[in-house]
């Protein structure tokens, strides 16, 4: 059985309260001594897109950064780029809008490495026992890392239900090859209405599956493997991609690129799951959102699948109902629990341990 410890918590707490309740989980749950001398530490965490409020704030991890830093490790904060066009799409744009929502160096004693490049296609194939795939495609920088900090904001999620430690793993650390894996088994297709023919997807194709069509690009899907370095590059949303795979097929996959995230350094990874300001969508919406519960607090743990499960639990403790009820009722969150279990990333039973006061 896995230990998930709790404190009870709430966006209105000072920030020195924060900074002691997260301090206190970290000694409590024996997080401080997991790491060693000259680790590198990578603290994955969402910065949040543009105009989203509820994100994890900058400043809440200052206390364990400085903790870390009189160890000798090296704490970075953490993220990827993201399929689709967003602010977050290459690393440029991702580190000057983590910097805009307080993530600079000044602020919270640790800068900002986007782990997998500036185009997303920095990674390594990482071989694990899954059931679904042997390898997956992580983002470079998260392999490389000595250890890892997952704090990871609890939100209703549109595809896999709910966004939790295994989400911000297994899509938040998967390089881009790896997150199209996740959404979708098909190759990319350019769509002719909106190609201008301006050439820019065939100079970046890595396999020269991109052929000029007459006056547009068409892309040869026998080449094709699938990179999505197309989708980045196109100024003009002409490459097309199919983001309807089945969610279960969806969450199966997540749960084994959360598997590769963490296949090198498994004793040397620690979990934050913040149960505040939880939302019915995650923080990849580039809109304010409210709260669709009462702050709960925050749950820390050396499993993912137990970390997870427990915030579940909590939420449906709390509030009467799920949070899938309360976001995407369609959506069963516990497949990507079910099967994370099943793959080894962790364990569902847990013993929850308060160490409020
Ligand atoms: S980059 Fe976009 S617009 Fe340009 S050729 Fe490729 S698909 Fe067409
Ligand atoms: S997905 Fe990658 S390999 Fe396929 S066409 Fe686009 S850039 Fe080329």
């Amino acid at each position: 059985m896995s230990k998930v410890y709790f404190v009870k918590a709430s966006a209105k707490d000072s920030l020195e309260t924060i900074h002691n309740k997260i301090y206190s989980l970290y000694l409590q749950a024996g997080f401080d001594n997991i790491f060693s001398l000259e680790d590198l530490i990578a603290i994955k965490i969402h910065f949040g897109e543009k105009g989203n409020t509820t994100h994890i704030p900058a400043n809440y991890f200052n206390k364990v950064i400085n903790q870390l830093i009189k160890k000798g490790t090296k704490p970075f904060f953490t993220d990827t780029c993201v399929l689709y066009k967003s602010n977050r799409s290459d690393a440029v744009n991702h580190l000057l809008l983590a910097d805009k929502h307080g993530f600079a160096i000044e602020k919270t004693g640790a800068p900002v490495i986007i782990a997998d490049g500036l185009r997303g296609s920095n990674e390594i194939e990482v071989e694990i026992k899954g059931e679904l795939f042997d390898k997956v495609s992580i983002a470079t920088e998260a392999v490389s890392a000595n250890g890892m900090i997952v704090a990871s904001h609890i939100t209703g999620h549109i595809a896999c239900g709910v966004g939790g430690a295994i989400k911000n793993l297994g899509m938040g650390l998967a390089s881009r090859k790896g997150k199209l894996r996740q959404h979708s088994s098909v190759k990319p297709w350019i769509d002719v209405a909106k190609c201008t023919g301006c050439g820019e997807c065939i100079y970046w194709c890595p396999e020269n599956a991109i052929f000029m069509n007459g006056d547009i690009g068409a892309i040869n899907e026998k080449i094709c493997v699938g990179c999505g370095e197309c989708l980045t590059v196109c100024h003009f949303g002409a490459v097309q991609y199919n983001w309807k795979t089945s969610s279960s097929d969806l969450q199966k996959r997540m749960a084994e690129h959360a598997l590769g995230a963490i296949m090198n350094k498994k004793d040397k990874v620690c979990y934050f799951n913040f149960l505040i300001n939880i939302t019915a969508d995650c923080d990849c919406f580039d809109i304010v959102q409210k709260p669709v519960i009462k702050d709960i607090g925050i749950i820390a743990s050396n499993d993912p699948v137990a970390i997870d499960k427990a915030s579940i639990d909590l939420i449906e403790q709390h509030g009467g109902k799920s949070l899938a009820n309360l976001s995407y009722p369609s959506l069963d969150p516990m497949i990507q629990l079910r099967h994370g279990e099943k793959i080894g990333l962790g364990k569902l039973d847990y013993e929850l341990i308060n160490i409020s006061k």
